[in-house]
């Protein structure tokens, strides 16, 4: 029983709608991320797939079969809460084989399992000493060990790394996808973080107010994002995202930006906003990794002069500040070749812009 229909499901608390009309479908096996800012709904969602709340439309299917008749610890899933949930009395040992225990599992087999687990999880010399002396990285992969030693065939975690500091957060991140891909289990992933979504997903369904956004692979919702919220909230460093009034001349399009400049639409993209028309306002977008300087490289690319405001080192590279009337691109100097103060050419690669509508951020 480990794929997962979830359909129309919505769920309110008294008059607020906490989740609206979702849908998914997760295959068996699949590691599939709930990506969204906090309080979109992500927790409630969690919780209504482990059995812990109940949808008040739609519905949760397992493998074809409706489970809310049956009781949660046998349905096989386990989870780890935002705020894991460690008897912090009892042993790291007692912990691991708390869940083997209930499940009647016979003894040498759970010595032989928590053991193993904790070798997985650095923790053996740690097994007979209390919960509470742990780290707060070691009290996580507790949290993680002891859901993952029962072998559920689905796996919830709720942001079980957003506590940690970043080092051991990539350490975690990479143990989660290896133990994922050994037990092959169905996972589900919360998270705020698009980097960590992105990282181990197979597939990221992105909300918003409650609401999906997109549902696909990492690199569909990067290269090709439904609308503008997914736009922004996907890729690092953020996506340029610039609003202006579009125009329209001798089916040239422009957009004319806030404060002075304008971008002259061409291509693919020009097309596209012309689809949008001149009656509205646009949303132009572009990644800093798709604009260039130097020659132009396509014929449809689009030429912008402005000023180098400022650069900020990230590792080898610096992120350029691109200013145009008074408007910012955010691009990437990889070769160091920018000055702040500059007068500067760069390019729009016209194939990677998008376009949407500002009003309502449809593509
Ligand atoms: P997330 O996990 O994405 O941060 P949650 O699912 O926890 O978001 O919450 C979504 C929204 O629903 C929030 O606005 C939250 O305040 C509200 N909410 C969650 N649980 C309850 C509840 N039991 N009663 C009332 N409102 C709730
Ligand atoms: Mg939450």
């Amino acid at each position: 029983m480990s794929s997962i229909q979830i359909s129309k499901v919505t769920k309110r608390f008294n008059d607020f709608t906490a989740v609206s009309d979702l849908s998914l479908d997760i295959a068996e096996g699949e590691f599939v991320a709930l990506l969204g800012p906090s309080g979109c709904g992500k927790t409630t969602t969690m919780n209504m797939i482990a059995g812990l709340e109940e949808p008040s439309e739609g519905s949760i299917l397992f493998n074809g079969q409706d489970l809310s008749a049956t009781r949660i610890q046998d349905r096989n899933i386990g989870f780890v809460f935002q705020n894991y949930a460690i008897f912090t009395h009892l042993s790291v040992y007692r912990n691991l084989a708390y869940g083997l225990e209930v499940r009647n599992v016979p003894k040498s087999e759970i010595e032989r399992r928590v053991r193993a687990m904790a070798d997985r999880m650095s923790l053996v010399h740690r097994l007979d000493q209390p919960a509470s002396s742990l780290s707060v990285n070691e009290m996580q992969k507790l949290a993680i060990g002891r859901s993952a030693v029962v072998e559920p065939r689905i796996f919830l975690l709720d942001e079980p790394l957003s506590n940690l500091d970043a080092g051991f957060r990539a350490y975690m991140r990479a143990e989660l996808k290896v133990l994922q891909r050994e037990f092959g289990q169905t996972m589900i992933y919360v998270t705020h973080d698009q980097i960590e979504a992105m990282s181990l997903a197979d597939k990221i369904a992105i909300i918003d107010k409650g609401r999906l956004m997109q549902y696909g692979s990492p690199l569909e919702v990067y290269n090709n994002p439904a609308n503008r919220f997914v736009a922004n909230f996907v890729g690092s460093p953020r996506i340029n995202l610039i609003d202006g009034a579009l125009r329209e001349e001798a089916g040239r399009m422009t957009m004319m930006l806030p404060d002075g400049g304008e971008i002259n639409l061409s291509g693919q993209v020009g097309a596209a906003f012309a689809q949008i028309g001149s009656a509205r306002s646009g949303s132009f977008a572009i990644r800093p990794q798709d604009i260039y300087f130097g020659e132009s490289r396509a014929a449809d690319d689009i030429a912008m002069q402005g000023v180098v405001d400022s650069l900020e080192r990230v590792g080898p590279k610096r992120l350029a500040y691109l200013q145009v009337g008074q408007t910012l691109f955010l691009a990437i100097d990889d070769q160091d070749r920018l000055t702040a103060g500059d007068q500067v050419e760069f390019h729009l690669s016209a194939d990677k812009s998008m376009a949407f509508d500002l009003k309502t951020g449809a593509r």
